[in-house]
């Protein structure tokens, strides 16, 4: 953070109520309700293109609807999920497949479901089947866009957070690269949706730097799939060993190590999983990506000749952006435990839920900045509670809250700590959120 007469000569390219920085799940849906809830609002994202880890690190699946028994993860994060479908870019699991008699692994359609990923994951096997959501990331993009647009959002791709002035505790104006040079940006709210924290960094709040493995998430076509399945059933001990094989290969990767998408034959892969790299190092995140792109082609090789419905498979893309799941996390008003998450601690000040977890407005909430909330996975938390709590539903649910709170901070001319927490909830609740 520098003063405000470093950056003095700097065009003042715009002032708004709130300004979101990152246009990934928490940061379109922050967007999204700052402007519905009447905010005149900024969104800047650094790609040229919508979705953070949904689009750039092609994570294709909407996942921690549920709490195992029900939905629990609502508002925006239920208006995704319809858009997606309803301009075909998406497929759910009907609610027959998953009633509580019909979702372990006897029900009739158990591994079709199971192959697109559809899975309670946070229980031990046999996993029972859940809600959740494949979609395609071009229809992602599309939904973001249309999402903004419609709610009168002013939105700039190929933007580069960089700096804050900061006057009193209060973030005055933000600085960004845009592709014709530097601007600055007053704004009287700001939320950091950026996943690595760079605004909150940039505000010399505190926050702890964790890390968790990295990916480059790719996708095979040309596959056979109800072969390659049909195969695992008749000879499942040769099965057993070719995945063992792949996995391997892979050097890290869940046990189902692909996944379907909403595109016939082909599928997305979720590996290899990278540790000890850190994420918001470029030295770190290109070593990671070389490493990983080497081990993705052994992979593909090994799969092409020996998986019988692989053999005329190929590698379309592997995904844009390396996956960081973890960086720096917000040290806030709250910070979320394991215990939290785990346990299903209760907050008076919850503004949503994350699978069977409460999520209070604290957590989004620094200790010092008046103007600044945190969404997304980057909010308060430690890092072990981090690694199940970062779903991008979940994180959908934190941007909704972060954007209808920094609305009603413009509106009642409060700083963030001072947000009528009833009101808020009632605002949410309003929205479609669910709140208990
Ligand atoms: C490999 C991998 C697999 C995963 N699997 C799943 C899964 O199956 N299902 C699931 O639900 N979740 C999954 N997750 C988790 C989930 O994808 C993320 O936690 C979630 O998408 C994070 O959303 P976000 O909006 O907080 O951050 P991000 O998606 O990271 O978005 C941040 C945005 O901010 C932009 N940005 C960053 N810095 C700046 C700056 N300085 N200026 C301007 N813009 C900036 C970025 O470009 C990005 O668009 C996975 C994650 C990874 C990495």
């Amino acid at each position: 953070m520098r003063t405000a007469t470093d950056y003095r000569a700097l065009p003042l390219a715009g002032e708004c109520d709130v300004l979101v920085v990152g246009g990934g799940a928490a940061g379109v849906c922050a967007a999204v309700a700052a402007a519905r809830n009447g905010a005149r609002t900024v969104l800047l994202e650094r790609n040229p293109f919508l979705g953070g880890r949904a689009t750039a690190s092609m994570v294709l699946v909407l996942d921690d609807y549920t709490d195992g028994q029900q939905i629990t993860v609502k508002g925006l994060a239920t208006e995704y999920a319809e858009r997606l479908k309803a301009v075909q870019g998406a497929v759910d699991i009907p609610p027959e497949a998953w009633t509580p008699e019909n979702r372990g692994p006897d029900s009739p359609d158990y591994d079709l479901w199971a192959s697109w990923g559809f899975l309670y994951y946070f229980v031990p096997e046999p996993r029972p089947l859940t809600y959740a959501v494949s979609f395609d990331p071009e229809a992602y993009k599309r939904v973001s866009e249309e999402m903004l647009l419609e709610a009168g959002v002013k939105f700039s791709l190929f933007t580069d957070m960089l700096d804050v002035v900061k006057a009193d505790s209060r973030i005055v104006e933000v600085v960004a690269r845009r592709r014709n040079g530097l601007v600055r940006l007053a704004a009287r709210q700001v939320i950091d949706a950026s996943g690595d924290g760079d605004v909150m960094a940039a505000a010399g709040t505190p926050f702890v730097h964790g890390k968790y493995m990295v990916t480059l998430v790719h996708r095979y076509g040309g596959i056979d799939i109800d072969r390659w399945m049909a195969f695992e059933k008749q000879h499942p001990g040769h099965a057993k060993e070719l995945n063992r094989e792949v996995r391997s290969l892979y050097g890290g990767s869940w046990d189902r190590w692909w996944m379907r998408t909403t595109l016939p034959g082909v599928v997305w892969v979720n590996a290899p999983h990278l540790t000890g790299y850190d994420a918001i190092d470029s030295e770190d995140l290109t070593q990671a990506t070389l490493e990983a792109r080497r081990r993705i082609w052994k992979a593909f090789e090994f799969i092409r000749r020996h998986l019988p419905g692989w053999e005329h498979c190929y590698l379309i893309d592997t995904c844009a952006e390396l996956g960081m799941r973890q960086s720096r996390l917000l040290q806030g008003q709250y910070v979320v435990t394991k215990d939290d998450v785990f346990n299903g601690n209760r907050f008076p000040d919850s503004i949503g839920m994350g699978r069977n977890y409460h999520m209070p407005y604290r957590s989004m909430v620094p200790v010092d900045v008046r103007n600044l909330l945190v969404a997304g996975r980057c909010f308060s938390c430690e890092p072990g509670a981090q690694r199940s709590a970062r779903e991008i539903p979940p994180c959908m649910v934190l941007g909704q809250a972060a954007g209808t709170a920094a609305a009603l901070a413009v509106a009642q001319d409060v700083a963030v700590q001072d947000v009528d927490i009833a009101e808020l909830q009632r605002r949410l609740r309003k929205d479609g959120a669910y709140i208990v």
